[in-house]
């Protein structure tokens, strides 16, 4: 089983990636959580990933899908996995496609998660309080919202175009946006 969970900054990916990687005994992979770790523990890799993840950009292609590449050739993923943030730009698409094809695997399902605007913005800022996350204030929220509509909303129609997404509607409660996600995905075999 390999997904991709996607939508915009804090639609709740993060939040139901955890769900579904449960559900399907699937490694959830966050780059975001990887570079915030790294950023953590001062790491050449944190210290270079933060300089753009504070003011709200991406990260450079090359440094994201290195990490990526290495994370799902470990030993948990071998069966599978759930990629919580990536791809976000058309060039690691093509670089996932290519990992995948190395791999003779292909991707099952793309969760997308749509959300109204609005109630982004007050969300993200929430977490903010709750959670301090540096990139979580006003100024880096909306940079962020203008990246993602760049960047990664346009790989949604490259992935539709495949047959691949599945819609879903991230507002409401969070176990209600699960329990829609899981019947969206009810068809695909567990292997
Ligand atoms: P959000 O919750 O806003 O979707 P994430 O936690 O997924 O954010 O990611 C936080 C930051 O990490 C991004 O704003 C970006 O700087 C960096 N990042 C995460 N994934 C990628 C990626 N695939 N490519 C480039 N940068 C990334």
């Amino acid at each position: 089983m390999r997904l991709l969970i996607m939508g915009p900054p804090g639609a709740g990916k993060g939040t139901q990636a955890t769900f579904i990687a449960e559900r399907f005994g699937i490694p959830a992979i966050s780059t975001g959580d990887i570079f915030r770790a790294n950023v953590g523990q001062g790491t050449p890799l944190g210290v270079e990933a933060k300089r753009y993840m504070d003011a709200g950009e991406y990260v450079p292609d090359s440094v994201t899908n290195n990490m990526v590449r290495n994370r799902i050739a470990e030993p948990d993923a071998a069966g599978g996995f759930l990629l919580d943030g990536y791809p976000r730009t058309l060039a690691q698409v093509e670089e996932l496609d290519g990992m995948l094809a190395e791999s003779d695997h292909k991707l099952d399902a793309v969760v997308v998660l749509t959300a109204d605007s609005d109630e982004l913005v007050a969300r993200l800022l929430q977490r903010a309080q709750i959670e301090g996350r540096a990139d979580d204030t006003e100024d880096v929220i909306r940079r962020r919202q203008e990246v993602y509509l760049a960047e990664t909303e346009p790989l949604i129609a490259v992935y539709d175009a495949r047959g691949l997404v599945r819609a879903v509607d991230g507002m409401g409660e969070v176990g209600e946006v699960t329990q829609r996600i899981a019947a969206e995905l009810d068809d695909i075999d567990e292997n």
